[in-house]
């Protein structure tokens, strides 16, 4: 159903969105924990530098390639993945939550974000039973995560940026079972509506970091210059095979 492949060292599993949403419904099924990571160049340039953060990624179960970065990369390497991005992909758990009756905690994003976001998805699904919601500016981790556990949720949308998210979800994976939990970034205030998506021609054309970039040009540090030595460090890798 996946392949896992190595991206200069770091795992991106080669799998279709719709086989992603199966491998989660199956551990659903099943029990599991899952820890889902959209990987994207800025983290494996983090992962590089960061033991643990690399530690993380190697222990979990799901990364998806979200950004074109990530897609030029493998197509360097022969392999054809479509994009699996957070918000696209966060946005199908929450559906799949709400029609199948399972408990959804929803960690991250500024208070009157979080807050948008819980009440703009009570009035989109009647059914949905969201167990946790908090902010993502909590001033004690072992509080959080114990109320984490006290809400027993099947599913955990974790919106603090990355590294920081994955590093929480590593800890909860310890002492939560039956859960999917996934780093999600912004996501909240795109779906809450505070942050903007790229058009959809913008997407389909690779260049929402573009867009990004455009309407919040203090992200410009944090793609340059780590995208251009991602993409130059693969174009070498690809070179050498
Ligand atoms: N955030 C948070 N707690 C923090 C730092 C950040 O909840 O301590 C939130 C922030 O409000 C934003 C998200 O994490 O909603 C990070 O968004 P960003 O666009 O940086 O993430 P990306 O999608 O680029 O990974």
């Amino acid at each position: 159903m996946k392949k896992r492949m190595s991206l200069q060292g770091f795992p991106v599993d080669i799998i279709s969105y719709s086989s992603a949403l199966d491998f989660v419904k199956n551990a659903l099924d099943n029990g599991e924990n899952l820890q889902i990571v959209t990987i994207n160049p800025e983290m494996i340039q983090e992962a590089k530098k960061n033991k643990e953060f690399a530690n993380v990624l190697h222990h979990s179960e799901l990364v998806v390639a979200d950004g074109i970065g990530i897609k030029l990369a493998l197509k360097l390497k022969g392999v054809n993945q479509e994009r699996i991005s957070g918000v696209d992909f966060s946005r199908s758990l929450i559906t799949y939550c709400a029609q199948n009756n399972l408990k959804l905690a929803l960690l991250g994003a500024k208070d009157e974000v979080i807050s948008t976001l819980v009440d703009k998805l009570k009035h989109e699904f009647k059914n949905i039973n969201i167990v946790f919601s908090q902010n993502g500016y909590y001033e004690d981790e072992n509080v959080l995560l114990q109320n984490i556990k006290d809400s027993h949720p099947h599913v955990l949308l974790c919106a603090l940026g990355s590294p920081k998210q994955e590093f929480l979800i590593y800890r909860l994976k310890e002492m939560l079972q039956g859960c999917v939990m996934i780093g999600v970034g912004g996501s909240f205030d795109v779906f809450a509506g505070f942050v903007k998506r790229a058009p959809a021609i913008w997407q389909k054309l690779g260049l929402e970091w573009l867009y990004r970039v455009i309407r919040q040009p203090e992200r410009f540090k944090r793609i340059f210059p780590t995208l251009p030595i991602f993409l130059f460090q693969s174009i070498i890798d690809s070179v050498k095979r």
